[in-house]
C-alpha cells in the first residue's frame, strides 16, 4: 500500500525528531528516515542555548528534560 507523507524529515538527530513531534503536533503528517541502525552512545551532558529551549518547550519535552538534569547556567 502506497504511504504519504507531507514532509520527509532525513536524520533521526535531536533536531529531526523535535521537528517531526513538532509536526505531529500540528497535525501535518511527517515520516523521519535514519540511515545508522544503532543510537549513538557517545555524550556526558545536554548542552542547548535559549532557542533550542524554546522549542523543546513549545513540543513539550522542556519540563521533562530540566526535571531529570541538574542544571547549570553560565
Ligand atoms: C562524539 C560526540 C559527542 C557529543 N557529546 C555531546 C554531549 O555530551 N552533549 C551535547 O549536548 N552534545 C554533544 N554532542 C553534540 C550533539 O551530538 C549534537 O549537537 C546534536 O546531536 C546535533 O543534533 P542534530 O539533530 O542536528 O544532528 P545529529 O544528532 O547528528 O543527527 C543527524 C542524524 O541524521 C542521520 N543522517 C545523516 N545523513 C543521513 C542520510 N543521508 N539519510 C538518513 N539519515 C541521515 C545521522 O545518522 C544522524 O542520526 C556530541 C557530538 C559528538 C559527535
Amino acid at each position: 500500500m502506497e504511504k504519504v507523507e507531507d514532509i520527509v524529515i532525513v536524520g533521526a538527530g535531536i533536531a529531526g525528531l523535535t521537528t517531526s513531534l513538532g509536526l505531529q503536533k500540528l497535525g501535518v503528517r511527517n515520516l523521519v528516515l535514519e540511515s545508522s541502525h544503532s543510537l549513538r552512545i557517545t555524550g556526558f551532558a545536554f548542552i542547548a542555548w535559549t532557542n533550542a529551549w524554546r522549542a523543546l518547550d513549545a513540543v513539550g519535552l522542556g519540563d521533562s528534560l530540566r526535571q531529570q538534569h541538574k542544571q547549570f547556567y553560565s
